[in-house]
């Protein structure tokens, strides 16, 4: 049976770290079983959905390299969410409530109060046809719950936490659908996942309870249940849920100069008992994705870590991956030579600044100066095809006598107008005879 995952994101606001995190799992799984990965929007709330978000949202994807295999919206299937509707209150499935929220508040109270847990008592199953026509007859729309299965223990086998058990008769039958007609997230997934030919759910484990629920309904609904599996949450560094890191999007990372591979490499492991290791491509780490590598403990997402993996990555790019990002003229040597010293692939536009100038290089006291004005005659000699940055030091060392930092340092300043840099044997070739001598000399 082919592998099909999805993603299922609310379009309320941009992605975060926690539900890229969720996209990835979801795309590695499809991917390491040459299977198919979706994308559903769940944009029933109409009033807080945002086609902008949407617009969003598939614009990280991209940018990430998650490609999708298909997208459904929540919002062009209403009718099929009627027609499953009809098929549950059909077999008894559903059942329609008129408690008010503060009816509903007030019988919460009561049972805590009495130290009971706060289920729904099913008061509005009692209720006849002839009092359901009396509500409708007042104008008084039902809502509509799931009628949990009391008799048959809910139970899965989680893909990350082993064996989950839970008693639908300490659970509350589910509001599905309003009064007003609107639908609550949790039977339009199930039946969205069953059309989709969903088989494997993979979420944080804020999903849990809600997969007690939805196992049922994938039941009552004739299908088969899909595979679940629920990550452990992520915290930040600090080892709390930071708020910081529940807003910390795709879109500032990007700015912040962060690689998508990166990102990939790290959120595929992170939780796991594999080593992160940015030298692995999306497909390798596909490959190697198994979701008996994911502890229970919460992950830990450390912002400094991300950018670390991220400079790694920048030092494996190719010329060509990055050309197309680099200042305009910038060519594959002049890339090589300051890879090394790039955190983010934008710094490169600090480098060539440098090679092509203008450049303020630091005041030298006069004994630099002679020592650098020396430096200009021998660089007038030299052959600049081969190596004048090693035959420059070679002849300056044996003239001067310094050697070390003092030999270095002035000529590094001279030439970049920085302390430190890309090598200079590299470096120096790419500046060029002419603006050479001319640094030298000013
Ligand atoms: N829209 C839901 C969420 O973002 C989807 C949960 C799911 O079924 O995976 O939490």
């Amino acid at each position: 049976m082919t592998v099909i995952t999805r993603f299922a994101p609310s379009p309320t606001g941009r992605l975060h770290v926690g539900n890229i995190r969720t996209a990835l799992h979801n795309w590695l799984l499809a991917r390491r079983h040459g299977g198919r990965f979706l994308l559903r929007i769940d944009d029933t709330d109409a009033a807080r959905s945002r086609e902008e978000h949407v617009a969003a949202i598939r614009a990280d994807l991209a940018w990430l390299g998650l490609r999708t295999d298909g997208e459904e919206r929540q919002s062009a299937r209403f009718a099929i969410y009627e027609t499953a509707l009809a098929q549950l209150i059909a077999k008894g499935r559903v059942y329609r409530c008129y408690e008010t929220q503060a009816e509903l508040d007030l019988k919460r109270k009561v049972l805590l109060s009495r130290g009971l847990p706060p289920i729904y008592d099913r008061a509005a199953l009692a209720l006849t046809e002839a009092d359901h026509a009396a509500r409708a007859a007042a104008g008084e729309a039902p809502h509509w719950r799931f009628l949990l299965d009391h008799h048959s223990p809910i139970a899965w086998h989680d893909g990350v936490r082993g064996p989950q058990q839970f008693d639908p008769r300490q659970m509350s039958d589910p509001v599905v659908r309003r009064a007003d007609g609107t639908w609550l997230y949790m039977l339009p997934s199930v039946i969205d996942d069953v059309a989709m030919g969903v088989t494997d759910v993979l979420r944080g484990e804020d999903h849990v309870s809600n997969t007690a629920t939805q196992v049922q309904m994938f039941t009552a609904l004739g299908a088969e249940v899909p595979r679940f599996a629920h990550a452990a949450l992520l915290t930040g560094a600090e080892g709390k849920l930071s708020k910081r890191l529940g807003a910390l999007g795709v879109a500032d990372l990007r700015e912040a100069g962060i690689e998508p591979a990166a990102i990939i490499a790290l959120l595929a492991r992170l939780g796991t008992s594999d080593p992160v290791d940015p030298a692995l491509d999306a497909d390798q780490l596909a490959a190697a994705f198994d979701l008996s590598h994911f502890g229970r403990a919460p992950a830990r997402f450390d912002e400094a870590e991300l950018a670390r993996i991220s400079a790694s990555v920048v030092h494996r790019l190719d010329y060509a991956q990055v050309a197309d990002r680099l200042p305009q003229g910038m060519d594959a040597p002049t890339w090589r030579a300051i890879q090394p010293n790039l955190e983010r692939v934008a710094d490169a536009e600090g480098w060539w600044q440098v090679i092509n100038g203008p450049i303020a290089a630091p005041e030298a006291d006069p004994e630099t100066r002679a020592f650098l004005a020396s430096a200009a005659q021998v660089a007038e000699t030299l052959d600049w095809h081969d190596d004048p940055w090693s035959a420059l030091t070679a002849a300056l060392k044996e003239a001067s006598g310094r050697k070390g930092k003092a030999l270095f340092l002035p000529l590094r300043q001279a030439l970049t107008g920085m302390d430190h840099g890309p090598d200079m044997k590299a470096l120096l070739p790419l500046i060029g005879r002419d603006e050479a001598l001319a640094r030298l000399r000013a």
